[in-house]
């Protein structure tokens, strides 16, 4: 197969967008995707200062690698959950990674937090990856508000966010359907949040990855039962392979159609936030959901030494 651009021997196929590409065309048009995704949903200023969250996965580091090179000011931030024989590999990875290319990297450290994965997953009676979820965005969030950043970026993929929203769909959740998107503005404590990689699957941030040699960390976390690829990403999958292009189409087709038919339920849903009476971030309730688990860990910690 020929490469689509310079009819070179091609390395990437890709059905969806009915071409083929050799190495050096591949990473344009990777490139484009990012450029092009950021400017038609306007995701980034030029001025803004961009903190990008780093697991270690491909996603996230062709994320950074991607926005060094389109020129914005760029900070990794990573949280390592403590998790032993997974979080110091993922942080090696990561602290490699941006050295190597002169990256500014923050790391919050779970242990130096009172909270590392481990303890919280022995002491709260909730599934881990729902409390380790609602630690990592509170820190993004933290981080980014408390060292004066414009914008948090993370690394979510076109598979990401279609199987998110086809879940919302699903259920026909106007709350969660109304924050849908590559971009949620600044607003009641919360940083600007944006996903520069809604264009690209993670087939094609594998190849970026693999074609750019980043290194990246790809063992699943020892918490995640091995459900890395749910039901709703299998369904997707077979209907990308008979038709390809589906995936990008329902996506931009919420974005142009459908979002604008549930703004107002999030214009609802900001009304009722107000400050963590603890640690000042936003939350529903007058202490907010992290601050309680670290009261639960330390009672329970309390009552296991005693
Ligand atoms: Fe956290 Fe591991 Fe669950 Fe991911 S799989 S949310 S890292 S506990
Ligand atoms: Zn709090």
């Amino acid at each position: 197969m020929k490469c689509k651009v310079c009819k070179e021997p091609a390395v990437v196929c890709l059905p969806s967008h009915n071409a083929a590409f050799c190495p050096g065309c591949y990473e344009k048009f990777y490139m484009k995707q990012v450029r092009e995704g950021i400017r038609k949903r306007k995701l980034l200023n030029r001025d803004d200062k961009v903190l990008v969250a780093l697991s270690g996965g491909k996603d996230s580091l062709s994320l950074m690698y991607a926005l060094a090179e389109l020129d914005y000011d760029v900070t990794g931030l990573h949280i390592d959950l403590g998790i032993p024989n997974s979080s110091e590999k993922a942080r090696a990875v990561i602290e490699d990674f941006c050295s190597s290319r002169g990256f500014k990297l923050t790391v919050v450290e779970m242990e130096k937090e009172g909270m590392p994965m481990p303890l919280v997953k022995k002491h709260i009676r909730r599934p881990i990856c729902s409390v380790c979820g609602k630690v990592k965005r509170h820190y993004f969030n933290r981080v980014a508000l408390e060292q004066g950043f414009t914008a948090l970026a993370t690394g979510h993929n076109l598979d990401d966010e279609v199987a998110r929203l086809f879940a919302n769909t699903l259920r026909w959740d106007q709350a969660y359907l109304s924050d849908q998107g590559p971009v949620l503005p600044a607003e009641n404590g919360f940083a600007k949040k944006v996903k520069p990689l809604y264009r690209l699957s993670e087939y094609e941030n594998a190849n970026f990855a693999f074609l750019q040699g980043i290194p990246y960390h790809h063992l699943p976390c020892p918490y995640s039962g091995g459900a890395s690829f749910t039901a709703h990403k299998m369904l997707w999958r077979d209907l990308e392979f008979k038709s390809p292009g589906t995936k990008r189409s329902f996506y931009e087709g919420f974005l142009d159609r459908g979002a604008p038919a549930f703004a107002s339920f999030h214009e609802r849903k900001a009304e009722e936030v107000i400050a963590c009476t603890d640690c000042g971030c936003p939350t529903s309730a007058g202490v907010c959901g992290v601050c309680r688990i670290k009261v639960q860990l330390d009672r329970a910690l309390k009552d296991e030494g005693a």
